[in-house]
């Protein structure tokens, strides 16, 4: 496919009734011509159309990214000409900021302090990945006397990247500034019910002067189109974000053909709490941990583990302002908690915590979908807390991607060290206490490839981001991330003062 021009022309309104998918520099439509819409959660209104794309497209993306590799110039620049567009795109990125703030809300529902944070990160994601990419690079190694060698570091190829719904700019920004900085072209499948921003991200990479083929996107249901990807032949890498069980059949399809494979998957991440804590701090920061994002968060601590003396205390304080949170308008910036993603996934919450409630559980608030004044046709849920569970519980196991919190005791160190291992994830996890010895052998002990001690944050641009056991493998906005967007190539050379006769023939 012919690289027809250096930067296309997209249109400037962000707002858009009807967008277009991003292949080879244009913006273009499904070539069946289907659309699908998507909707403002908050509100239940269809917001835009996008395409529907077919197997068809997925082949027009994958080979506008194999060309734009093969024989297009980006993976050739020098790596500070890569970094001044990724530096580009940040800038318009700011330029942008409160459009880029209000799709991202319409789209998702989430609230409007919730919405500037993630635009801001996937921003600052674009100016780390400029700066981590000049310092990428190969080493001078070891070897006999007569021998030189060093490494250099190559683009894998075209790299397919799956995003889910509840970080759509963030996570596309999370996939595509470390593969683009590391030399690759990608193909960008966000999810269907959140595809706007990806969108708008990628035309903003166009505009930065990312060359055509390099950075597309294309729209269309996971079940089909996500796992055409994941086995095509035109595809050397799958990055992808989103639930385990699609995670597992994402790596099964991608074997075919033996690609590269990261993935960041689902979690039930523990929020420990040990006697010596400083209490105020750890209510809010596990208020923050759970309900941040409405709770759809992957590292989201969903299961809080309080060590016994400190337990009456802690709940009083959790459970009272928790109360206090306001679910509203998402564009209020008094509003904590937004919308749930879709219908289905308040439903699928819903069902959990009536489970739950049937195998005996204590709903100490919350409990179910909520109504909210001038959103009674949106998504909305409770802020739930949820005690009289065992860890084994099925509440207690399963993400449940909402606003609901489990709340368990402990007795002592070992104990919780334990209970916070016993899940089949290992993503995130929180320590509340003082004392460093503790601090030090519980975050040893734990299995998960986040620890935030004393403190509810998990990421910022540069700490690696990933997990442990079945949460995934494979570490995003950090520089490990750029080695996963690249080979190393080893490169051996004889230098000594006699040609090499090995077999003395
Ligand atoms: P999902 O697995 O349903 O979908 C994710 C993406 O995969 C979507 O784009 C979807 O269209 C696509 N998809 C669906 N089926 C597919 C298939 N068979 N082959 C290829 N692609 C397919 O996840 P979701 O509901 O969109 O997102 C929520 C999940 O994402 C949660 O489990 C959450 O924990 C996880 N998540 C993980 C991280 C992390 O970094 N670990 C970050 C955010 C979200």
């Amino acid at each position: 496919m012919p690289i027809t021009k250096e930067v296309a022309v997209f249109p400037a309104e962000m707002k858009r009734s009807a967008y277009k998918m991003v292949i080879n520099g244009e913006p273009v439509d499904a070539a069946g011509g289907e659309t699908f819409h998507v909707y403002n959660p908050a509100t239940g209104e269809a917001i835009a159309t996008v395409p529907k794309a077919d197997y068809a497209d997925v082949d027009r993306a994958v080979e506008a990214a194999r060309h734009a590799f093969e024989h297009g110039k980006w993976r050739r620049y020098p790596v500070g000409k890569r970094a001044r567009v990724l530096n580009k795109i940040a800038s318009i990125m700011r330029s942008r900021f409160d459009a880029l703030v209000e799709m991202e809300i319409l789209n998702t529902g989430k609230t409007i302090e919730t919405a500037k944070g993630q635009v801001m990160q996937a921003i600052e994601d674009f100016e780390f990945f400029a700066g981590a990419i000049v310092g990428h690079r190969g080493a001078v190694n070891h070897v006999p006397g007569q021998f030189f060698n060093y490494t250099q570091k190559e683009p894998v190829g075209v790299a397919a990247q799956i995003i889910p719904w509840n970080y759509p700019l963030m996570m596309a920004a999370w996939k595509i500034a470390p593969a683009i900085a590391a030399g690759c072209s990608v193909v960008v499948k966000p999810a269907s019910l959140t595809p706007i921003t990806a969108i708008l991200l990628a035309e903003i990479c166009h505009e930065a002067g990312v060359p055509a083929g390099v950075v597309n996107v294309i729209t269309g249901p996971g079940a089909k189109i996500g796992s055409y990807l994941a086995k095509h032949e035109g595809v050397d890498k799958i990055a992808f974000t989103g639930e385990t069980s699609t995670g597992k059949e994402i790596m099964a399809n991608a074997s075919e053909t033996l690609k590269r494979v990261t993935l960041e998957l689902g979690g039930k991440s523990p929020n420990l709490v040990f006697q010596d804590a400083d209490l105020d701090a750890a209510v809010n920061g596990a208020l923050y941990g759970i309900f941040y994002n409405t709770g759809q968060s992957c590292e989201a601590r969903s299961r809080i583990f309080l060590q016994e003396d400190i337990y009456d205390a802690f709940m009083e304080k959790f459970v009272a302002k928790t109360k206090k949170l306001v679910l509203g308008d998402p564009f209020s910036p008094a509003s904590h908690i937004g919308a749930i993603i879709s219908k289905e996934q308040l439903e699928t919450i819903h069902r959990y915590v009536e489970e739950a409630k049937q195998a005996g559980a204590t709903i100490v608030t919350g409990g179910k979908p909520a109504k909210v004044e001038g959103f009674e046709n949106g998504y909305w849920y409770e802020p739930t807390i949820i005690t009289n569970v065992t860890n084994d519980s099925k509440i207690a196991q399963e993400e449940i991607f909402g606003p609901v919190v489990v709340v368990m005791p402990f007795k002592e160190e070992k104990e919780a060290v334990k209970l916070a291992n016993a899940t089949k994830y290992g993503l995130a996890s929180s320590i509340w206490a003082k004392d460093q010895g503790l601090i030090k052998r519980v975050t040893d002990g734990i299995q998960a490839g986040i620890v935030m001690v004393n403190s509810p944050f998990s990421a910022f641009p540069g700490t690696p981001f990933g997990g442990y056991k079945q949460s995934g493998f494979g570490r995003e906005l950090s520089f490990e991330c750029l080695d996963l967007y690249s080979e190393t190539k080893s490169v051996l050379t004889y230098a000594g003062a006699k040609p090499l006769n090995p077999f003395q023939l």
